[in-house]
């Protein structure tokens, strides 16, 4: 539906939807595919209200987001539209925020940090690479050269409200608040960086470390937010931040509604990444009215990106991934839901 030659000029809040294709398990399933991409940056969804009778489409819901992505789409594709035009404004010292929502399995972490094969990521093709290799373009350019900056990385994932550094062997990091209201990761590791390989590096081990001790790597996965960040910093002895970007592979949304559990430990994971999730919507709702009150300090998410969410000067891009099979229809009208809701 889009072509990739014209963006959008970088605005505060872009809310897309991106449907990946029917997965092998669900065309072995013969499930119907209910989500229609028509163009023009609308959605439908097909909810149909009797769930035995598969094939009768009562009522059509129809979303409009800034950019709707079918399942043609290429990562490539997606990240023009959304998460490029956020490079640029980091050097024009914003704080730039991308979002990857939606229920496990719906792509979220194929769009950001790239295609698993069994144990194999190919990240070169993700956002997050994608944004990686920009970086370097715009530090080596001309119209740049006087900012003197370089490019730094952190990556570190937030799971139960704790945050833990995927750059140095899941090290448990506090977050403190100064009397300032300025928000750290203490100890995080930041990384100066100059080549796209060397941070593809760093994802695939991060992202490894993200996984590793679990069974399932998508079931652990799917508990935590991870968060890239692509920081520039000044060439001076201070190291004074000029711009920051924030790369964020967001829970599984689906917890939101699974809670018929009797596992305590899964409860408190649920209980958390609702809060989370709500306080990351009203956090980007009051973005959006310019609002005084920005209620931050409901969950450690929206406290480490306390930046993002205050002044002129932040950029932010929501990704809202569904699944097209009518066994997630409850699920993608959720998302949807959501990205609505942010916009
Ligand atoms: P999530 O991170 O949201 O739980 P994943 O990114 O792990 O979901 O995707 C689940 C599976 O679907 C993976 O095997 C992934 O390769 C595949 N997938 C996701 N999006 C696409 C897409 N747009 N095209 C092809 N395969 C996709
Ligand atoms: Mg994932």
């Amino acid at each position: 539906p889009v072509s990739s030659t014209d963006q959008i000029e970088p605005h505060k809040i872009c809310v897309c939807v991106r449907k990946r294709p029917l997965n092998k398990q669900e065309i072995i399933r013969k499930e119907i595919d209910v989500v229609t991409i028509p163009g023009n940056g609308a959605l439908l969804v097909h909810e149909p209200k009797q769930k035995v009778d598969l094939t009768k489409y009562l009522d059509n819901q129809i979303f409009h987001f800034d950019y709707s992505f079918d399942e043609t789409a290429t990562n490539g594709l997606v990240y023009n539209f959304t998460a490029k035009p956020l490079v640029q404004s980091i050097f024009e010292g914003c704080m730039a925020t991308c979002f990857a929502y939606g229920q496990t399995g719906s792509g979220k972490t194929h769009t950001m940090g790239g295609d698993f094969t069994g144990k194999q990521q190919n990240s070169a093709k993700g956002i997050y690479a994608l944004a990686a290799q920009d970086v370097f373009t715009h530090l080596n350019h001309r119209k740049y050269a006087k900012l003197d900056v370089s490019a730094y990385v952190s990556f570190f994932e937030i799971y139960n409200g704790k945050v833990f550094d995927l750059l140095n062997n899941k090290a448990k990091l506090r977050v403190l608040e100064d009397d300032r209201q300025q928000v750290q990761v203490v100890g995080l590791e930041e990384v100066c960086v100059t080549t796209t390989e060397e941070v593809i590096r760093m994802i695939q081990t991060g992202s490894a470390c993200r996984t590793s001790g679990q069974t399932s790597a998508n079931a652990n996965s799917s508990r935590s937010h991870a968060v890239l960040q692509i920081v520039l910093r000044r060439n001076d002895r201070a190291t004074t931040l000029h711009g920051k970007f924030s790369l964020v592979d967001l829970a599984g949304n689906e917890r939101g509604t699974d809670v018929c559990s009797n596992d305590r430990s899964t409860l408190v994971e649920t209980a958390e990444i609702n809060r989370s999730l709500l306080a990351l919507k009203e956090c980007i709702r009051s973005l959006g009215k310019n609002s005084e009150h920005i209620p931050f300090r409901m969950s450690t998410l929206t406290k480490v990106l306390r930046d993002s969410f205050i002044g002129e000067k932040s950029r932010t891009c929501m990704i809202a991934m569904v699944s097209p099979g009518m066994a997630s229809c409850e699920y993608t009208m959720n998302t949807l839901r959501y990205a609505d809701r942010v916009k």
